[in-house]
């Protein structure tokens, strides 16, 4: 199997004919929506394409960070975090969730101020969140060596594990009654006066009276194909595990050559801190002019390249029939190659920084792309032209964390419950209404 190894979920053998609910895409967002929708007593079906969380949310780096986040994602974020806390449990399986802290290094004195200054979007909440000197840094990490100006502590921050979260949560959906069926591509959504009826699935359809399109960083060839302008990018990051090794940190730290989390089988997720490769495709030119605030202050961090990748998806029809095989079905799982070259230099510059991990052995290597919206903030929205259809993706690097929020949130807005918070940050119509679109977070 490609990519890391995922606790594998089954996926139910009978097609229903009629549901409340179809969520296409099992990653933790869609299997997150369904467990919370299958909880309110709909009846609720998830579709995907491939296996459960076989994309980004088994790829990640495990973080479950409030820190340094945006600040319009800090209201659901801060809600995520409490339903980390039970969320092993609500689904009756070990998501690895442990609120271990998370460090964010600073290298000068400006980033040092950025990152108190960051401190003040946390007022109002009990979430422990503090500035470290340099020498309060070495105390609570022995063994360091990384130069630095000071760093950003927020204890409350938490980790877990990518390979078995996803999987828990839509295992505990189907204990509550949803359906589950994996290497089922939706193909389309089927309309009666004008709003949603149904889904054409690969293996058939299904008639529903809503569609939540949890399809990660395929949303936006999905939305497009019924005349929905999603502006989504993809962008690639490298990871690699290594066994287990003993003594290193306990905390999970970010600095600018790395970033680390202890694993719950004693080993380490290891990445570069800050570089993203960036595959120019047709949507680039496509969205380019949405992105251009975003690739102003981010271009430093990201690596652009040029190559296959623009014919694969050059190749890939916007427009395709729902009787016949769809873009999804020819690509069940994202599996990009890992930039070697990144991990590499990340594990060396890690090493020189806490010499523990000189004696780190590589066990596996992988990459993700992760989908990515102009303003690095999702989209968790109804869709004011196609009633009942509606859209959580865009999570833009972030989503692992928030993702139980982000499906409650999602719930609410289908049910027409009063939302966990207010939704209007994330609604999709600011791409189009002449709103300001504003990168705000820088990581
Ligand atoms: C390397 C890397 C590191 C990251 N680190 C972190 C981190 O530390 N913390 C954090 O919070 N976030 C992190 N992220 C981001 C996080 O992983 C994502 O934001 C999150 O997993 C998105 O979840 P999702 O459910 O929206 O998408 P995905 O997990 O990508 O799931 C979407 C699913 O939809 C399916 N699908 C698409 N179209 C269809 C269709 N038509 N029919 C059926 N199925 C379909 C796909 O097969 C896929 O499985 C990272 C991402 C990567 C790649």
């Amino acid at each position: 199997m490609p990519g890391p190894y995922i606790v594998p979920v089954h996926g139910d053998e009978e097609l229903p004919t009629v549901c409340d609910v179809v969520v296409i895409g099992g990653g933790i967002v869609g299997a997150s929506t369904a467990l919370e929708l299958a909880e309110r007593g709909l009846r609720v079906t998830l579709c995907e394409k491939g296996g459960i969380g076989h994309e980004q949310s088994s790829r990640n780096w495990g973080w479950v960070r409030i820190s340094m986040r945006d600040p319009r994602e800090v209201p659901l974020m801060a809600e995520s975090l409490r339903i980390w806390d039970g969320l092993d449990a609500r689904t009756g399986r070990d998501t690895g969730f442990k609120r271990a802290g998370i460090i964010f290094t600073c290298a000068n004195e400006k980033e040092l101020a950025d990152h108190d200054r960051w401190r003040s979007n946390l007022e109002g909440y009990q979430i422990e969140s503090r500035m470290l000197s340099a020498g309060e840094f070495g105390a609570l990490l022995p063994g360091s060596r990384l130069g630095m100006a000071g760093a950003l502590y927020t204890p409350a921050d938490g980790r877990a594990e990518p390979q078995r979260a996803a999987p828990a949560i839509a295992e505990a959906a189907r204990d509550k009654g949803a359906t589950i069926l994996t290497e089922c591509a939706v193909r389309g959504i089927e309309l009666s006066a004008g709003a949603i009826s149904g889904v054409v699935t690969e293996r058939g359809p299904i008639a529903c009276q809503a569609v939540v399109l949890a399809g990660g960083a395929w949303s936006s060839l999905f939305s497009g194909r019924f005349g929905i302008d999603l502006p989504q990018l993809k962008v690639m990051n490298s990871v690699l595990r290594t066994k287990p090794l003993e003594g290193g940190p306990e905390q999970t730290v970010w600095a600018k050559d790395f970033a680390i989390r202890k694993r719950q089988d004693g080993g380490y997720t290891v990445a570069s801190g800050y570089d993203n490769i960036v595959d120019i495709v047709p949507a680039s030119f496509r969205y380019a002019k949405d992105f251009l605030p975003a690739l102003r202050s981010e271009w430093k961090s990201l690596l652009f390249r040029f190559g296959s990748r623009f014919l694969d998806e050059a190749r890939i029809p916007g427009h395709w029939s729902l009787d016949e095989a769809s873009p999804f079905e020819c690509n069940r799982v994202l599996d990009p190659v890992p930039s070697k070259k990144r991990q590499d230099k990340a594990l060396a510059d890690l090493m020189a920084a806490f010499p523990i991990f000189a004696k780190a052995e590589i066990a596996q290597r992988w990459a993700g792309y992760i989908d990515v919206t102009p303003d690095a903030v999702p989209v968790i929205s109804d869709v004011e032209s196609i009633p009942g259809f509606h859209i959580a993706t865009g999570f833009s690097g972030h989503g692992f964390g928030i993702g139980p929020a982000a499906g409650r949130l999602m719930a609410d807005i289908v049910t027409g419950r009063p939302p966990i918070v207010d939704p209007k940050a994330f609604r999709l119509s600011r791409f189009r209404d002449g709103s300001k679109i504003e990168l705000i977070s820088g990581v």
